[in-house]
Parts: C-alpha cells; structure tokens; sequence
C-alpha cells in the first residue's frame, strides 16, 4: 500500500459558474488569486487543498469600471493594476495609494484585492480601506456590506464555495489611508482607512486586534469636530477618543504603542483627506 501524497490538482476554468461549481462538486478545492499568501500557507503545511482552482483566466474579475459615480473593482485586479488605474486615481486616490504601499513590487504584482479580502489578514490594507471608505463585496450570489463580511481573524462571511467577484466603492468626500509598516514583514503595524461619506465620517483600523475593525470614538469625535466648524483642525480632536480597547500586544509593539499610532495616523488621515 502507498503512502504517497495525492498529487495537487490545478484547475483553470474561465468563467464564474464553471468555477463556483468546482469549488461546490469538488472536496478540498480553494481558489487561487495571486498565491502571495495561499502559496506560502501551503509551503508551511498550514493548508493541503487537494484542488487549486486558478482564477486568473476569468476576465469579468479583471475589470475596473464606473458604478454609479463610485467605482467597480474586479476581484483579479492586482495591487499594482489598482495603485495604477486612472480612474481608481481620479475617483478614490487613498485606494490608489493604500495598493501602492502594500508590500514591495513583486507581492504587488501578483497579490489581488479579492485575495486579500478574501483572506482577511488580520494586519492586511485592503480590509482596512473596505471598511473605512464603505465598500460592498460582489460575490457570484450576493452583495456583502465591508461591516457585516469581516467576521474575524482570517475569517469572513463567504461561503466555502462562494468566491468573491468584485468590490463596489462609493463616492467619497475626502478619504486617507495611513500606515506604520512592520519593516520585518511590510504588512501594517498599524493602518487607519478614513472615509468621510454622505452619512458622516468612517474609521478603520488594522494592525491592532484579531481583525480590521471600525473606531467608532474616533467616528463621533470627527462627526462633532466637523459639526461644530467647517474645516475643523485635525489638532482640536479631543484626547479621549484614544479610548478604544481593542488594541492587541506582541512582540512588534505594545497596546499602548498602537493606541499613540491611532492617534498619529487618524490626525495624519484628516489632514490628508479634507486637503483641497
Ligand atoms: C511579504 C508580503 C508582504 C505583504 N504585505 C502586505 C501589506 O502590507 N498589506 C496587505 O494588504 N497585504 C500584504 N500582503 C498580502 C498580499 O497583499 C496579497 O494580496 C494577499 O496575500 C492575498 O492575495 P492573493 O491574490 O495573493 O490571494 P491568494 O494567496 O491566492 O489567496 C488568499 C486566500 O483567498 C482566497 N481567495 C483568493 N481569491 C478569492 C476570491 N476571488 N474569492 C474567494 N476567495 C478567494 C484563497 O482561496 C485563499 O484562501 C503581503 C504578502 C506578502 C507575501
């Protein structure tokens, strides 16, 4: 009898439905984006999916479009392609620069916005700019809102055989992301996504907990500063909106740390996003 590892299977179907159905008729099938983080959780032995299922011949996940007078992000973009894009530039310039400072230019080559969505890295960009600018997820079957798809560390709301299509962005009045790198890794120290919307200001943060979260003190803080007086000083925020209690400890920085940082990168996100 054998004891040999079945071989790893690639498939590379080259539209939506042909792949939902392999991940739904096939055990151990996992999408594959750009690898930059399924790739080396294989190599670790943290993962063994028995099937790949290659999504990078399905061009309705590659497109960046206008929604609305908001933009249409296909899954499959890359952080190079998102950080490039003209109307990503014209339309939500944060966006463009939170995929400029991801990593360095191989990861951001090959590492797409869907990926990272999908896989939720708890000090990942993406999430943080999903939630704070109010994105929606497009999957094959639904339309998630970036406050009910974010469940917790590396966990979501997708279904097993659910795969993520696209990302909708609203139009925004001003928007910043701002980000501490671990020089280590690159992934983010602290990041903060602030998206100043309709229905009044966004904050999120990651880096700092189990998850990207929302900093609803700083939320009401920036709502009050901005009732108060138009084009309120980032420096007359209150000090106590610094009283959140999700930030996490570890060896690259304590709570108290990431706290300061919060308050560093929400007065630099202000400034940036209500510049003229
Ligand atoms: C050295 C290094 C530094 C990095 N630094 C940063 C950083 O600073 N900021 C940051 O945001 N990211 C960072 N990343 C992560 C990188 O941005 C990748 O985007 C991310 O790893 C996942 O994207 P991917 O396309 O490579 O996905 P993959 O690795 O291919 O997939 C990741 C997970 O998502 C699933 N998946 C992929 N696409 C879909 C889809 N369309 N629908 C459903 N599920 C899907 C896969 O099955 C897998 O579980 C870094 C990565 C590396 C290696």
């Amino acid at each position: 009898m054998s004891s040999a590892t079945p071989a790893l299977r690639v498939a590379r179907p080259g539209g939506i439905e042909a792949a939902v159905a392999l991940l739904r008729d096939e055990e151990d099938a996992r999408p594959l984006a750009g690898g930059q983080s399924l790739l080396p959780t294989m190599r670790l032995g943290l993962a063994a999916p028995a099937l790949l299922i290659d999504l990078s011949a399905i061009d309705e996940m590659r497109s960046i479009r206008a929604d609305g007078d908001g933009l249409w992000i296909g899954a499959m973009c890359t952080h190079s392609r998102v950080a490039a894009d003209p109307m990503v530039r014209a339309r939500l310039p944060a966006l463009a620069r939170l995929a400029l400072g991801i990593a360095d230019r191989q990861v951001r080559n090959r590492g797409t916005i869907g990926g990272s969505l999908a896989n939720a890295d708890p000090a990942a960009c993406h999430p943080a700019g999903a939630l704070g600018f109010g994105a929606v997820v497009v999957t094959d079957r639904r339309e998630i809102a970036a406050d009910a798809f974010f469940t917790g560390l590396f966990s979501t709301a997708l279904a097993g055989d659910e795969l993520i299509v696209a990302i909708r962005y609203p139009r925004l009045e001003g928007a910043a992301y701002e980000k501490i790198e671990q020089p280590a890794s690159r992934f983010a120290l602290l990041g903060l996504a602030l998206g100043l919307t309709r229905d009044g200001p966004r904050v999120a943060i990651t880096g700092g907990g189990f998850g990207v979260f929302r900093a609803t003190p700083f939320e009401s803080a920036i709502a009050g500063a901005l009732g108060r007086e138009a084009g309120a000083r980032p420096h007359r925020l209150p000090p106590d909106i610094l009283d959140i209690g999700h930030f996490i400890d570890d060896l690259h920085a304590s709570a108290s740390y990431r706290r300061h940082l919060a308050g560093v990168l929400l007065r630099r996100a202000l400034a940036r996003a209500m510049a003229p």
